[in-house]
């Protein structure tokens, strides 16, 4: 069974008030040099390519012909709507939330979906996440920084207590990262940023002690997480060497990169075993990033081609890792 843990949905309600010429939560469809872009807070997301807005039996026509058997679908992080005041980001989450479980009514064997929650105001997200795990949730995706704040800020803990307790499958997608100020040309604030702001909560995460902290909580990072494999080796020397590295832990940094997961999108093949090497093809997911231009187009293909991987591998990284950490 192939399942892609990583594939987005542009919530129903956007495209209702955007057809009527309105904002959703702040968020409208302006057009440029004739393509759509999702605009939020002067951020341009896009084109806002056709498969954006599939009815779902062309979506399922479409999983069928690259062999997806199951799509967990989530929001496109431009509407995490953590910039929005706490009352009005926990109504747009629910009503993403209520979006997205249309798609597993529909079909549950071809949907499942992570929620999304309003995370500048933890109660609310702990509330959020409750309710999405007692309504056919399979966990919640997460922006890779809160507003700026990296997740080795205690305040943002309860969400992960309450992660683990209800054995809520948390999936992080970078959003807003880190330097945009810098990488405004080249699509670097996605082909540079999105890596970056991946390794800087993963290692935030790591060296602020949050997994002490929360053993059993199932982390999964889109992007095959970043450079933070790649880069593990020079914060494990930061971590002999410096004091305030130790500061929350006392293993080695990289020692914590086989208690997280990734999705399978390192783009080049070597990276992919390099990944699966340091981490095992136990943690190791399919994840396509349908529909986004920067995604797989055949996703199951890409896996089925890798040499490097024994059959077994293959099957564990196409679902078998998702059927068991999801219960699918
Ligand atoms: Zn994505």
């Amino acid at each position: 069974m192939n399942i892609d843990i990583h594939s987005h949905v542009i919530p129903t309600q956007f495209w209702q008030a955007s057809d009527e010429g309105q904002t959703w939560f702040g968020a409208k469809l302006v057009q440029n040099d004739g393509n759509s872009y999702v605009d939020t807070m002067n951020r341009f997301a896009g084109p806002i390519e056709d498969n954006w807005r599939l009815n779902i039996e062309d979506r399922i026509n479409l999983m069928d012909s690259i062999k997806v058997d199951m799509q967990v679908v989530s929001t496109p992080p431009y509407f995490f709507n953590y910039h929005l005041d706490p009352d009005e980001g926990a109504e747009s989450a629910r009503l993403v939330n209520e979006d997205l479980l249309s798609y597993v009514n529909y079909d549950p064997k071809r949907f499942q979906a992570l929620a999304n929650v309003p995370l500048q105001d933890v109660n609310r997200a702990v509330s959020e996440l409750k309710w999405a795990m007692q309504n056919g949730f399979k966990g919640a995706e997460l922006s890779t920084n809160v507003n700026g704040l990296n997740y080795d800020d205690r305040s943002l803990w309860p969400f992960f207590k309450a992660a683990e307790d209800l054995d809520a499958f948390l999936f992080f997608h970078p959003h807003a990262p880190a330097g945009a100020d810098r990488m405004k040309s080249f699509y670097f604030a996605n082909t540079i940023g999105n890596p970056l702001d991946n390794t800087m909560a993963i290692a935030s995460i790591i060296f602020g002690g949050l997994l002490d902290e929360c053993p059993d909580v199932k982390l999964c990072f889109a992007h095959g997480g970043g450079y933070a494999c790649f880069g593990m080796p020079r914060m494990d020397r930061g971590f002999q060497v410096r004091p305030e590295s130790k500061r929350n832990i006392t293993s080695l940094p990289s020692d914590y990169l086989k208690k997280i997961y990734y999705d399978c999108l390192t783009h080049g093949p070597e990276e992919l075993q390099y990944l699966v090497n340091k981490v095992g093809s136990d943690r190791v997911l399919l994840g396509s990033d349908f529909p986004f231009d920067m995604g797989l187009d055949s996703p199951p293909e890409w896996i089925s081609q890798m040499q490097f991987l024994d059959d077994s591998s293959k099957e564990a990284i196409l679902g078998g890792n998702a059927q068991r950490l999801l219960k699918i």
